[in-house]
């Protein structure tokens, strides 16, 4: 049997005031997911575990079946996936700013007065090679970026030059190790030739004749390996793919190894088309055996404290079922739940438990037709992340006996 995992992004939520007392989900009309509560199992799960804040990478991770305590190398890899970089194994990536210097090398401002536009254009131009190692630069929001180095005997045994705050230098970057040695040569002269690219970039001179802070300087800091991770395909003698078009669920999709599904145009927030994601989703289990779909606008309303705006997402997410996975609902395993609570009354993610939904031909049931964070607590399923992989494998008959 063929399994879809579709993850709403900070689903779970808390009551709500504007909701007159309700949560986004249990106020939003959902004829097919209560439907297909009422055929299946509800319960909680718990991304991490109980207490824990998850963010996205940690509990996509762990819901693919990799323990984030093992395989989680820290932010700078993932915020680099998150730019869009595609990162590999082995890869060592750094959170960056944008940041203005003065004449005399002195950090005026760490974020070169907030620059927006035209930092592509910067980072494009900061891509090299220093010796074999190749040097990849890519913007994020604002005066963020990613420096990632792939190379062999490229690793974080290095110091970081940000110096995080404002009228101090840069910091010499100086090996922690023997074996950083390397890197450390590498990044000194990626400072040195950016600071020189940087300077004569057209938008630093439009910036300097518009008075404003120019963008001439790149700080670095928290470095981290790209984990390798073993092939899902492999682990689970199944084929997967995904279906995600925010950077840090897909490039966490690619990195253990799942098929890039995701159909062009769909965007990571409340406009996407929902029912494309699916419609992509149900043609991929012709070809894969699970399908990891991510849709991200609950988890941007919640980030915004729009409840009306999950609610209606949720409507949204319902509403797109009826053509895709209703159809193959009697013949597929279909799970449905949150990486995490992005409650809207508190904007940031919470450890408050996920309400998820599984259904499956012959499943048990629970005599819960609401699909909901109250309802849930009087459903059957009580999960952490880590197990999730199994429960779903096992639902399709395709777990392994432990024993004899
Ligand atoms: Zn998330
Ligand atoms: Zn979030």
């Amino acid at each position: 049997m063929k399994i879809v995992l579709i993850i709403a992004d900070g689903l779970g939520d808390r009551p709500s005031d504007s909701l007159g007392g309700l949560t986004p989900l249990q106020a939003a009309k959902k004829y097919n997911l209560n439907l297909l509560a009422g055929e299946g199992m509800v319960g909680l799960i718990d991304p991490i575990q109980p207490g824990i804040v998850p963010g996205s990478d940690t509990s996509h991770l762990n819901y693919l079946g990799y323990d984030p305590v093992k395989y989680y190398t820290g932010r700078g890899p993932f915020e680099a996936m998150g730019t869009g970089l595609q990162l590999k194994g082995g890869d060592v990536a750094f959170r960056a700013n944008f940041a203005t210097i003065d004449h005399d090398g002195v950090v005026v401002d760490r974020r070169a007065g907030r620059i927006r536009a035209g930092t592509s254009k910067l980072a494009k131009d900061l891509n090299m090679k220093i010796e074999d190692v190749e040097v990849l630069f890519k913007e994020g929001t604002e005066h963020r970026a990613a420096l990632v180095l792939r190379g062999e005997g490229i690793n974080t045994e290095v110091s970081d030059n940000d110096p995080h705050g404002e009228n101090l230098r840069p910091k010499d970057i100086i090996a922690t190790s023997e074996d950083g040695k390397k890197t450390a040569r590498i990044l000194n002269e990626f400072y040195k030739r950016s600071l020189q690219i940087l300077k004569e970039h057209p938008l630093n001179r439009e910036r300097r004749g518009q008075g404003l802070r120019e963008a001439n300087a790149i700080l670095y800091r928290g470095g981290g390996m790209v984990p390798k991770l073993p092939d899902f395909n492999q682990r689970y003698s199944i084929k997967g793919g995904y279906v995600a078009a925010v950077a840090l669920v897909a490039g966490i999709c690619k990195l253990v190894g799942l098929k890039d599904f995701t159909p062009p145009g769909v965007t990571g927030s409340t406009d996407t088309d929902v029912n494309k994601k699916f419609q992509y989703a149900v043609n991929a289990l012709k070809e894969v055996d699970f399908v990891l779909v991510n849709v991200k606008g609950t988890d941007i309303a919640g980030h915004d404290g729009n409840a009306k705006a999950k609610k209606e997402f949720i409507e949204k997410i319902d509403s797109a079922f009826e053509s895709s996975f209703m159809k193959i609902k009697d013949e597929i395993v279909i799970c449905f739940t949150g990486d995490h609570s992005t409650p809207v009354s508190v904007r940031e993610h919470t450890s408050d438990p996920v309400p998820i939904l599984l259904h499956y031909p012959g499943s048990r049931m629970d005599r819960i037709r609401e699909f909901d964070e109250d309802s849930a607590k009087g459903g059957s399923l009580r999960l952490r992340g880590g197990d999730l992989m199994n429960v779903l494998l096992s639902s399709a008959n395709l777990a392994e006996k432990y024993g004899a």
